[in-house]
């Protein structure tokens, strides 16, 4: 939720005398500032008159106004505060200019704003406040957010805003420098030695298959329990996805059931990082290499995550990742990236994402229109540098909840010692899964369920002729698997509340 103060509310909350006067305000802004959920600004229109007014304060009081108290006093406010910017598109009220710059601010982030300032109560009581309305709708009900990607764009927001006014300002919507300059910071970030970004995680998927000439009637090792994009791309492509079941701790392709669906027709195996968490690489790059087999590495959940010390980007002959926006490493929309340590296969891929050209207007493969636009880069790229930092709270909440949760009946997450998990998820087993996930509701925690029903058993794939009781472990984990919010911010008090309830 955002809100706007108004500057006779900001009076309010720095006067000695005025704190005495408006209490209401006062409890406002302490309310707002404590509580996380809220998202606090004062719009761009009102700072300079917060400043000439405080100097007017201080004249009348000392005689003059000191530069360094003025300066003490924005610096104040500008580290409780974001500022609001006035919109282009800002409807100027001429009986009061400020007022509808103040108007226009709120609408921009569909915030409300608060004041004691009768005329534009009344002017624009759809929008405006009193202390008074908003003390008495605070709801004292604990909603916890399940990946918080609100919280996550207030945070970041000005480096944001300044990155994708740059985009808009240059017009370079497709392969702007965005672009380059993420394809540039993902290499360094996880070492692999060329990240090509592209239009989506599914699409990362299609642009690795097609590079690796995956044809019609190759087999595809996978596992069913994961997200429809995985095997739906290897149909897609005409290939036929053959299922492996799942690994009862790390939920995780079974290595170990691997060379016995292997037939002359196999060209490769795509394991999936599921929940954040890469699957037995050791296993299956040995059982890729004993049989000539390709890796392809699903690694859409696990961006950041590691295996034996390399990041999950690292592994296989190409792994991809997905910036879906509730992903780890989110943008604002759709975007993905392949990763790779082969020269060929990096070049291939690069034409592929662009209709298989070689240079313009001559193509030397069927392609795609695979690209990922430059604004969902620029913003990748902004949350990128704070990324290692979230990955590590990620791994905080997940201990935490570990914490809370061990002594209860309940399969927790199981993490190989040879790997670090992203999290994308904090996934846990239950046996009564709705009467869990009904109870958490009532007390306002949102859960889901990643995922209900295993690919074989999917109507759309009915006719690769696989039934119930084909994959038991997949199908008895997607029957007790329950996602609880994840996200960098989980509070230690929010995972208290969620452990008291389960
Ligand atoms: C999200 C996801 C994808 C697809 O990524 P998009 O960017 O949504 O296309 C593929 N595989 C897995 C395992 C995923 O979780």
């Amino acid at each position: 939720m955002n809100y706007i103060i108004d500057l006779n509310i900001i009076f309010d909350y720095y006067n000695i005398q005025r704190r005495e006067l408006f209490p209401d305000s006062v409890e406002v802004i302490e309310e707002l500032l404590k509580n996380d959920k809220y998202n606090i600004y004062i719009s761009s229109s009102s700072i300079d008159n917060l400043e000439f007014t405080k100097a007017q304060e201080l004249k009348k009081t000392f005689g003059f106004a000191s530069k360094i108290v003025l300066k003490e006093f924005i610096e104040d406010i500008l580290s409780k505060f974001k500022i609001a910017k006035t919109p282009s598109y800002i409807d100027i009220d001429f009986e009061d200019i400020e007022d509808s710059q103040v108007i226009a601010s709120a609408k921009a982030i569909n915030a409300k704003v608060i004041t004691r300032d009768k005329g534009m109560l009344k002017k624009y009581s759809n929008i405006s406040i009193t202390p008074k309305d908003f003390l008495e709708t605070i709801d004292n009900k604990k909603a916890i957010d399940f990946a918080n990607l609100k919280k996550q764009y207030f945070m970041y927001q000005p480096e944001l805003e300044e990155e994708m006014d740059k985009v808009l300002n240059n017009s370079s919507y497709i392969m702007g420098s965005a672009v380059k300059d993420l394809e540039e910071n993902l290499q360094t970030f996880t070492n692999a030695k060329h990240a090509i970004t592209c239009s989506s995680g599914t699409d990362a998927l299609l642009l690795a298959m097609m590079a690796l000439d995956i044809k019609p009637d190759d087999e595809i090792i996978t596992t069913p329990f994961t997200f429809i994009a995985t095997a739906e791309t290897i149909a897609f492509l005409g290939a036929k996805p053959v299922f492996v079941d799942i690994d009862e701790k790390t939920y995780n392709i079974d290595a170990s059931k691997i060379e016995a669906k292997i037939t002359k027709k196999t060209k490769a195996i795509m394991p999936v990082s599921l929940y954040g968490q890469p699957a037995d690489m050791d296993a299956i790059q040995k059982i890729a290499d004993k049989h000539n087999l390709k890796v392809i590495v699903d690694g859409a959940q696990s961006f950041g995550s590691t295996f034996n010390g390399k990041t999950d980007s690292n592994l296989g002959d190409i792994s991809t990742t997905s910036f879906f926006p509730a992903k780890p490493l989110g943008c604002f929309g759709d975007g993905g990236a392949v990763f790779t340590n082969s020269d060929d296969l990096a070049t291939k891929m690069k034409s592929l994402r662009v209709h298989g050209q070689s240079k313009r207007y001559h193509h030397q493969y069927i392609g795609m229109g695979g690209r990922m636009d430059t604004i969902q880069c620029a913003i990748v790229d902004v949350k990128l540098k704070y990324y290692e930092k979230d990955l590590a709270l990620r791994q905080e909440v997940a201990s935490k909840y570990i914490q809370a949760l061990k002594d209860k009946d309940l399969v927790l997450p199981f993490v190989d010692k040879r790997a670090t998990s992203a999290f994308a998820q904090y996934s846990i087993r239950v046996q009564n899964r709705n009467d869990v996930q009904a109870k958490l509701k009532e007390h306002q925690i949102p859960t889901a369920v990643h995922y209900p029903m295993p690919l074989h058993l999917q109507e759309c794939f009915k006719y690769l002729g696989y039934k119930k009781g084909d994959f038991p472990v997949s199908e008895l984990v997607s029957e007790e698997i329950m996602s609880l919010p994840m996200n960098p911010y989980v509070s230690d008090d929010e995972i208290r509340y969620i452990a008291e309830h389960i």
